[in-house]
């Protein structure tokens, strides 16, 4: 790793911490060499105190460290983006993020899609909404309209009309997250039963 310490005001480049996982933003620190040094041998993020004056490895009262996954050098070489796991929240605060933040997975567009969907069920007319009717309906009617959707795109998966399948894709896409959600749950729900099979 080429970093330039000598760059930095008192040796002291910032590194940003990741979530592996959730990509979320942890914590900002500062690192001399000797903590960086020390973060990749221990493969625990340790950090320069400004407070303390010494190095300092989150997590050392705590408990809650935060296991090294990856390390790596911004454009310019000044600012690293450090990657780990947390064990427990990350602030002192008891929040998972220092922002605080809570920390879970986000899925960026579908779960803009899966908030949208509960404030129409939520809060929608029936007769305006198309999500909203669907809810009013119940939800029979919603697993059968997944049913149908689910159809639609084998039919068109045999042909080769590329718009058509993606289409209906959506379409099937869209439907599975209203029952989802219909049957209180989110796509986050599925994603872990999917990790646990990956184990
Ligand atoms: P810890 O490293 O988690 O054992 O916490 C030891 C001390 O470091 C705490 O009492 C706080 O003063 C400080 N501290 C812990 N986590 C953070 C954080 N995310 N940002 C700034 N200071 C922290
Ligand atoms: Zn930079
Ligand atoms: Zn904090
Ligand atoms: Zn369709």
């Amino acid at each position: 790793m080429n970093v330039d310490f000598t760059k930095m005001a008192h040796g002291l480049i910032p590194a940003i911490i990741q979530d592996s996982e959730t990509k979320n933003v942890l914590m900002l620190g500062y690192m001399n060499e000797e903590s960086l040094q020390k973060t990749i041998e221990t493969q625990k993020v340790t950090f320069f105190s400004r407070s303390k004056q010494r190095l300092w490895t989150k997590g050392e009262e705590s408990g809650h460290f935060l296991n090294l996954v990856s390390i790596k050098n911004d454009c310019d070489e000044d600012t690293l983006l450090i990657q780990a796991r947390p064990v427990g929240p990350t602030c002192h605060t008891g929040a998972d993020t220092c922002w605080q933040e809570e920390n879970a997975e986000s899925y960026g567009f579908l779960s803009t899609l899966e908030k949208t969907i509960k404030i129409r069920r939520d809060n929608a007319d029936s007769e305006q909404s198309y999500v909203a009717s669907l809810f009013a309906k119940g939800i029979n009617k919603i697993a059968q309209k997944v049913g149908e959707e689910a159809v639609e795109v084998v039919i068109e998966a045999k042909d080769d009309n590329d718009d058509l399948f993606l289409s209906e894709s959506a379409d099937l896409l869209f439907h599975y997250l209203i029952l989802l959600q219909a049957k209180g749950y989110q796509l986050a729900d599925v994603v872990e039963v999917l990790k646990k099979r990956q184990k």
